[in-house]
């Protein structure tokens, strides 16, 4: 399943770059414009404009965002899609929303630092911009904040 987010959804669309998912996303674009990508490439549309919402009655594949924060809207879009066991983080590009090639340890050795290389489990790298990431490290940011989204899933399990 892929997506194409409104202008008003760039941190969603960060972040369901960041979880795997392909997401297409303008900081500027016409409804229109939106419409005629999620209607040609087959992906659903997100959008937080009810008017857009109204305008595409007819149109199978779009999906109002309810709400402001972030971690509510990737849960949302997750919950509604089924796609918890589609989370695949650190294999998309955030800037590009292109797939990650995977890197050697040899060859991360010149790409990252020392501490990285030391305790980070895998690396890849994204054919467009050259920028490097990697997994299993634990202790950066994004690394907590996946956790803490997918946390959501095991509460609306057991709850
Ligand atoms: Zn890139």
């Amino acid at each position: 399943m892929t997506f194409v987010a409104d202008c008003m959804l760039g941190r969603l669309a960060k972040w369901l770059r960041i979880l795997g998912f392909d997401v297409l996303y303008f900081s500027k674009a016409e409804d229109k414009d939106l419409v005629d990508i999620a209607w040609r490439e087959g992906r659903v549309l997100l959008t937080r404009d009810t008017g857009l919402i109204e305008k595409t009655a007819k149109r199978p594949n779009r999906l109002f965002v309810r709400s402001d924060d972030w971690e509510e809207q990737v849960a949302q879009i997750l919950d509604e899609f089924g796609l918890w066991d589609e989370v695949r983080p650190n294999t998309r590009c955030i800037e590009c929303n292109l797939p990650l090639k995977p890197v050697a340890r040899e060859r991360a050795r010149n790409l990252v630092t020392p501490y990285v290389l030391e305790h980070a489990s895998s690396f890849s790298i994204c054919p467009g911009c050259d920028r490097v990431f990697w997994q299993g490290t634990h202790t950066g940011d994004m690394e907590r904040k996946i956790e803490r989204l997918l946390e959501r899933r095991r509460k609306t399990i057991t709850g």
